[in-house]
């Protein structure tokens, strides 16, 4: 499935052909974390060492977003009781009401195990 990829030191970059993005992964964190094309692009004509600058400066930037993003969701999930998703099947995003089977409304995959649709901030 990895269609290109890039390993310098502890970073590495990698494409997922069926994913139309890109991957930033450290052996210490196994978190991923989505590229646009064009940060892509931009990552694989750099040099070493700008490159490794790089996936430091956008992990430090998107670490900070995720955990606002998780904090927040996090809010929404024990206000609401409502949970936000990614499909198992197809990867969009879903809301849910916890305690009811998930149903995606783009593929219409349906689940009744949450595990099977990871939440989306975490
Ligand atoms: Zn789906």
């Amino acid at each position: 499935m990895k269609k290109t990829f890039r390993q310098i030191g502890e970073y590495s970059l990698v494409r997922y052909s069926n994913h139309k993005e890109s991957t930033i992964e450290t052996p210490k964190e196994l978190s991923s974390h989505y590229l646009s094309k064009e940060v892509h692009d931009e990552l694989m004509d750099m040099g070493d060492e700008e490159f490794i600058e790089e996936c430091k400066e956008y992990l430090s930037t998107t670490r900070k977003f995720e955990e606002k993003n998780l904090d927040l969701s996090q809010e929404i999930a024990q206000t609401l009781n409502i949970g936000i998703v990614t499909c198992g099947n197809c990867g969009k995003v879903n809301l849910h009401k916890f305690g009811e089977d998930i149903t995606c409304q783009s593929c219409g995959y349906e689940t009744d195990e949450p595990s099977d649709c990871p939440d989306l901030f975490n």
